[in-house]
């Protein structure tokens, strides 16, 4: 039996991680087919070997005479893939609901299923997604730094991994704690707007306009006496 031929299908196949059953319906034959080319258990016939080599993009002397190279950027089943499988377009990530859409055919697929080692990074998005829901939902300088907390720790797990991950999930992070700085100048603003400290509340609102309710603040603020001191 020809184990070169055995071994190239199975490596092509492993290459572009597709399964047996995905392989058999491109080429129209039954899936135990293929199980028994890859197994060496059987020899397709010239007519076959024509449609693998072109199904799998090699020419028919590569596909039965010699040990396919693979790219050793291809196989790495445990990175984060880039392209779609079935059309080969751009892969979208969206960290935050875990799945990847491909830019051409639409495909959407849940990274974990792609790409096991991706459940490492739950603890990092995890923590950015609780710091994005403070941000958002309270006012408060304590909120504040506990934002600022679990988006340090985010980064340091980033930096730890320093991959192609998370290198996407640290602009998040950076994201993350630039609006941590616009909420600790609203939160201020706010408390010395709620003090009738206008002045002051114009100072720290001023930066952060359109962040908010803080162009709305600011336009209440204008005109009002500082009543603060007389209080
Ligand atoms: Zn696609």
């Amino acid at each position: 039996m020809d184990t070169i031929l055995a071994e190239n299908m199975k490596r092509l196949r492993e290459k572009y991680s597709l399964t047996q059953e995905v392989v058999a319906a491109s080429l129209m034959v039954p899936d135990i087919m293929v199980y028994r080319w890859e197994a060496g258990r059987a020899y397709p016939d010239k007519y076959m070997i024509k449609r693998i080599a072109e199904f799998y993009e090699v020419s028919v002397d590569t596909l039965l005479e010699k040990e396919v190279e693979i790219a050793p950027e291809l196989p790495a089943s445990d990175e984060l893939p880039a392209n779609c499988k079935m059309c080969g377009g751009e892969l979208v990530h969206n960290h935050f609901d875990g799945t990847c859409t491909c830019a051409n055919c639409g495909k959407k697929r849940a990274i974990i299923e792609l790409y096991p080692g991706y459940a490492k990074y739950n603890r990092i998005i995890t923590s950015i997604k609780k710091a994005n829901t403070i941000l958002n939902t309270r006012t408060t300088l304590a909120a504040a730094d506990e934002a600022k907390l679990l988006l340090k720790q985010a980064t340091d797990d980033c930096n730890s991994f320093n991959d192609v991950v998370s290198s996407e999930l640290i602009k998040f992070c950076n994201e993350g704690l630039a609006n941590v700085k616009r909420f600790e100048s609203y939160c201020r603003g706010k408390h010395f707007f709620n003090n009738r400290s206008y002045k002051s509340a114009l100072n720290e609102l001023e930066k952060v306009r359109g962040y908010r309710d803080a162009d709305e603040l600011i336009a209440r603020c204008k005109g009002r006496p500082e009543s603060g001191k007389k209080a």
